[in-house]
């Protein structure tokens, strides 16, 4: 019995912190640059990221870093809304703080691309 109660919590805390859209572990945590958060209804996302909307791919966020003062402008999605990736059926919902952990890689200088 304990055996299973292990495993079932190692299966939610795992499931807590899972993030599909996750950088790789170098580029995960906080930034070293200050960065800013502006949290943007998800039709207005691609004119807030400077981009062309894409209905079969819509944009969940963007970030870019201002060179003076040296600022990373974060967007994020106001609410959480369904997930329309291959990951949909793990996580079924994307919510802001999943994005926010996806933008500040970008912040510590992943790259647009996303490699691995
Ligand atoms: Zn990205």
């Amino acid at each position: 019995m304990k055996i299973v109660i292990a495993a079932a919590l190692a299966l939610f805390s795992t499931a807590a912190v899972a993030n599909p859209f996750a950088p790789p572990e170098r580029f995960r945590g906080e930034p070293s640059v200050r960065y800013i958060v502006i949290p943007v209804p998800l039709s207005e996302m691609p004119k807030r990221c400077g981009q062309k909307p894409n209905p079969l791919a819509p944009l969940m966020g963007c970030a870019y870093t201002m060179r003076k003062p040296r600022l990373c402008v974060i967007h994020i999605p106001t609410r959480s809304f369904p997930n329309l990736t291959l990951s949909m059926f793990l996580y079924p919902v994307i919510t802001p703080r999943m994005v926010l952990e996806h933008e500040k890689g970008h912040c510590k200088g992943w790259p647009a691309n996303h490699p691995k």
